[in-house]
């Protein structure tokens, strides 16, 4: 029987396009890593995202604590030099999406998209010329902090001042001018609300799960997940096992909080965003990229229809970034 269900989401995973809004690959490529290669030592190459029918995979920078100090910039550019360079050896197969006449290709299945995106806003050190530039380098999203306090607002780690400043709000109002996907992902609360109030565009949660399943202060309050939903923003389940479940994290928990999501934001609301390349410690099940299908299969034996099935798969991130993107 469960294989069967297995059969069928396999199946499902080739016929509708999946998203995965969120991968720390490039931290694997600047160490060396490489996306052609197959079993290279991350949880993302090509051939393990193309097995889960992945047709677009959002790849964040993300500037390690380390390098802050020896300069945020300096530490993304470098970042986003080294996916560049991978890009041109596989750009048969890889397109960078930057438009809404991109996911037309993605969604076809001629090229696996790779949406860029910033994972925290030390990078652009208090100047939003350098937020305009790396538009220009092809990013198209952005968290405003990781679990941090920064020049743009407070980390899920903050107590002191953890609200929105007045440079993340500027921030706020750029990305919506440039159609950039504004991401709450690792915000502490009050900030998130303040971004909620200055957005004029939806906003997304591209990695975290429902508070009332998993009290982690990575994962959302029911109230949260009712204002993103009510602005059309998405959030994406993440696999990372302590954001899960406390104890015995496992596929049939990951379902339980996309089922969660669904009844408190309903189902066009809710994707996926695995933080593959970005945890170590995995979901027995939820290994890699390629081992997607374990959690579809899932949905399908608990009842769940083919077409709800699919807009969690990618077609409520599709939806937004054509309704975002320039
Ligand atoms: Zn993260």
């Amino acid at each position: 029987m469960k294989d069967d269900w297995l059969a069928q989401a396999r199946e499902m995973h080739r016929r509708y396009p999946v998203v995965d809004a969120h991968c720390d690959t490039i931290s694997q490529l600047i160490r060396g890593g490489r996306l052609g290669e197959p079993g290279s030592p991350g949880q993302v190459d090509l051939r393990r995202l193309q097995a889960a029918g992945i047709r677009l995979v959002f790849f964040s920078l993300f500037v390690e604590p380390e390098f802050q100090a020896a300069g945020s910039l300096r530490r993304a550019l470098c970042l986003l030099d080294c996916f560049w360079q991978e890009y041109l050896a596989l750009r048969e197969q890889l397109l960078v999406v930057r438009e809404k006449k991109d996911l037309a290709v993605v969604k076809a299945g001629r090229k696996l998209g790779v949406l860029l995106t910033l994972e925290g806003g030390e990078a652009l050190e208090g100047e939003l010329g350098i937020l305009r530039q790396f538009y220009r380098l092809g990013v198209r999203g952005a968290g405003l902090t990781w679990n941090r306090r920064n020049a743009l607002a407070g980390g899920i780690e903050e107590s002191r001042a953890p609200g929105l400043s007045d440079f993340g709000a500027a921030v706020v109002r750029e990305m919506n001018r440039w159609g950039m996907l504004i991401d709450v992902s690792h915000l502490h609360e009050r900030a998130f609300w303040e971004v909620l109030e200055v957005s004029r565009a939806p906003v997304v949660a591209s990695h975290a799960n429902a508070y009332r399943l998993c009290p982690h202060p990575r994962n959302l309050k029911d109230e949260q997940l009712r204002a993103l939903a009510a602005r059309g923003g998405v959030v994406g389940v993440t696999f990372v096992p302590a954001f899960v479940a406390a104890e015995a994290p496992s596929v049939e928990r990951v379902a339980d909080h996309l089922e969660y999501l669904c009844q408190i934001m309903g189902v066009e609301a809710v994707g996926l965003g695995s933080d593959f390349d970005g945890t170590r410690e995995v979901i027995p099940g939820l290994e890699d990229a390629a081992a997607l299908p374990h959690l579809t299969a899932c949905l399908l034996a608990r009842g769940w229809r083919e077409e709800e099935v699919g807009k969690i798969l990618g077609g409520n991130w599709l939806r937004l970034l054509e309704h975002l993107l320039p």
